[in-house]
């Protein structure tokens, strides 16, 4: 029988599973003395900037799952995610990196194997818009606007998995944080256009990506209370429309079950799966009204 849970031990062995280059699982696992989903793996996590952060919980739950955790930063931002790690169970090394920034982009493997040999997973939790391309202004917003929220909050999903990929292997996952992008929303304007260029850039990797073993894959997580989610106006308006339509309700002040979801994707439990939206949103997506 295959452990069915963190902690959970189990005598006998797995006769064959996915999970590593040969098809099997580490052999702690299969031999039931499993600790944890994501044991033996370094995990890049960005996004960390407060504790409500969806990927500090990440950070967190991937910590408790066995995982060795860098997290990455930059410029103002850097004091309140070194904050944010100091309540990490285990420290976190944190690395400088601006997706704007190609430089940090160039210099990323090389400050992330002072710490480590290798990456098996990555998660992308960013996202920006200026003021201008949110909150019902639509019609009017400017290029140079559209661009900035385009680049950090869509094509850095391709520039992060293009420059961690030299440090990756067969099995590794590539996780990033999406908002349902199939519909127009009140008030989410541009940032959607944004996660519509996600999602299709999650395929895309996933296509090319794909024959080195690396799966990519997001979590389209309903709406959260968090330094972004403040940043958009009318958020408000999200919550009633979880309240109304959610089969199993929602809290919006709860960022685990989007974090949990990750973790399960980072781990070797969704071998066969990739360029997929994994729904974290009550079932909100699901329903018709
Ligand atoms: P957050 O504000 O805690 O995280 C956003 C992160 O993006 C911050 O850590 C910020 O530093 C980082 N970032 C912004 N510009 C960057 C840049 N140029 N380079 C590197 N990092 C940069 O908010 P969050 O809600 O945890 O957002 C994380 C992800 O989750 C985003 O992609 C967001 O769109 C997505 N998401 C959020 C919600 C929600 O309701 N909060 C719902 C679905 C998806």
């Amino acid at each position: 029988m295959v452990p069915t849970s963190p902690g959970q031990s189990s005598q006998s062995t797995v006769a064959w599973v996915w999970g590593t280059d040969d098809g099997r699982l580490p052999e702690k696992i299969a031999k039931g003395s499993i600790v944890g989903l994501l044991e033996d793996r370094t995990i890049l996590v960005t996004g960390v900037l407060t504790d409500q952060s969806i990927a500090f919980h990440i950070a967190r739950l991937a910590q408790e799952q066995g995982a060795e955790v860098i997290l990455t930063s930059f410029g103002r931002t850097m004091s309140l995610t070194k904050r944010s790690a100091s309540r990490l169970e285990r420290p976190a090394p944190i690395v400088e990196l601006d997706v704007t920034d190609d430089s940090h982009l160039a210099a990323l493997t090389e400050q992330v194997g002072q710490h480590c040999d290798r990456i098996d997973g990555v998660v992308h939790s960013i996202g920006f818009a200026p003021e201008s391309a949110l909150g019902g202004n639509f019609l009017a917003t400017s290029w140079p606007d559209v661009a900035t929220a385009m680049q950090i909050s869509a094509y850095s999903l391709a520039s992060l998995s293009v420059a961690c990929r030299p440090m990756m292997q067969p099995g590794s996952s590539i996780v990033g944080l999406d908002f349902d992008a199939s519909v127009a929303w009140p008030t989410y304007d541009w940032m959607g256009v944004a996660k519509a260029a996600l999602e299709s850039t999650a395929r895309y990797l996933a296509r090319d990506l794909g024959p080195e073993g690396i799966r990519v894959n997001l979590v389209a997580a309903g709406p959260i209370r968090t330094m972004a989610a403040k940043s958009i106006p009318g958020f408000g308006e999200f919550e009633q429309v979880w309240k109304d339509r959610a089969p199993l309700g929602w809290d919006l002040a709860d960022p685990e079950p989007a974090a949990r979801a990750c973790v399960a994707l980072l781990s070797p439990w969704f071998p066969a799966t990739t360029g997929e939206i994994v729904h974290v949103d009550g079932g909100v997506h699901s329903q018709g009204a």
